[in-house]
């Protein structure tokens, strides 16, 4: 028997998305159409090699592998009940469910080798300008525009007028140049974006105060931005870092800030490190990576700033879960414990133990 590596790391691949439904047994018939006898749990241990060292083959794991059972064990596993209920006609006349199938619904991976190519060849037609009609006319009805934002919705090319203006509210955007026949990277700042604080988006305060040497880094999910951020002077202005938090930017000094993660990285990375135990080494590196996988651009190391704004954020967020916002003294009288989080099993008078609990006679 012949085996592909190629399918073989393909089915892997998505084995590793059909991992999320473990009540999927669809691998399971792909090996068997393929006269591969290998046991589910061998082919599990395999993927599970492949998805912690991507250098590993595959097929070389296969080859290595005694097959221990047969076919027909597969066969004889028991029908999953987690598997989606079928609709079942009562009509007799109409033909059942399970009969009207087809090779392409119970083996879906034939459908995507088919269609793989095209799907490649979708991606490709992405990295370029795309139909005609993508790059023709901008909105505001100007011939022939060059710039096109890589997260927004819209695929369409845009002015660089309209492309500001669309960004007013979403200033942290990747935006694309179209010249010399490619596509290549540009920022909002360089094509005159001004990030306004403390005003409506559109605004700029009559009394402006730019970042320190105009120079501020903005982390974010995506990516980490160069932008070009105003703080507002007015007389009723709040101070730099308020301004900054109030734009959902958390920040990791408060004298001149020059740096800030939006809130939504901040959870993000929390949510994960708990999840996943990335550590914030990984995590920032990731994002440096995101933002130019080239490495044409030199990304500017802000990974002890984001350390420092991970740190602090948690802290915050254990004092706001504990409650401690609301406490007339301050969460600087908060004392030793009180953000511990109370173990639901413990017995806790008032939550969990019935009224009278203290006259109860002892067991
Ligand atoms: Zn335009
Ligand atoms: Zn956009
Ligand atoms: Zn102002």
């Amino acid at each position: 028997m012949l085996i592909d590596p190629t399918l073989v790391r393909d089915m892997c691949l998505t084995w590793r998305v059909l991992a999320v439904r473990p009540r999927s047994r669809n691998l399971f018939d792909i090996l068997l159409s393929h006269n591969i006898q290998t046991p589910p749990s061998a082919f599990t241990d395999i993927a599970s090699s492949v998805c912690k060292h991507p250098g590993l083959s595959p097929y070389a794991h296969l080859q290595s592998l005694e097959p221990t059972r047969t076919d027909q064990a597969f066969k004889d596993l028991t029908p999953d009940p987690w598997n989606e209920v079928q609709y079942q006609p009562e009509d007799s006349t109409v033909p059942r469910v399970s009969e009207c199938r087809t090779k392409e619904s119970t083996e879906p991976i034939h459908v995507w080798l088919q269609e793989r190519p095209a799907v490649l060849d979708e991606l490709i037609k992405l990295e370029g300008r795309g139909c005609v009609e993508h790059w023709a006319t901008c909105q505001c009805g100007r011939q022939d525009p060059i710039y096109r934002c890589r997260e927004c919705f819209t695929v369409y090319f845009l002015c660089k007028e309209c492309i500001v203006q669309l960004h007013l509210n979403h200033p942290l955007h990747h935006i694309e140049h179209w010249t010399n026949g490619y596509l290549i990277r540009t920022t909002l700042k360089h094509l005159g974006l001004r990030i306004q604080l403390g005003h409506k988006p559109g605004e700029t305060c009559p009394n402006r105060q730019p970042a320190y040497d105009d120079d501020f880094v903005v982390i974010d999910v995506h990516a980490v931005h160069a932008v070009a951020l105003d703080f507002c002077g007015c007389e009723r202005a709040a101070c730099h870092y308020k301004q900054l938090l109030r734009a959902r930017w958390f920040l990791a000094t408060i004298k001149e800030p020059r740096t800030a993660g939006t809130f939504a990285v901040m959870e993000h990375f929390h949510i994960l490190s708990l999840k996943s135990k990335v550590t914030a080494y990984e995590f920032f590196h990731t994002l440096a990576r995101q933002t130019d996988n080239t490495g044409l651009t030199p990304i500017r190391d802000h990974y002890a700033v984001f350390l420092k704004m991970a740190s602090g954020w948690r802290n915050i967020k254990a004092f706001k879960r504990a409650g401690r916002g609301h406490d007339p003294g301050g969460i600087n009288t908060t004392k030793a414990g009180e953000l511990a989080v109370l173990c639901p099993t413990c017995p806790q008078p008032g939550r969990n133990l019935p009224p009278g609990w203290e006259n109860s006679e002892q067991g």
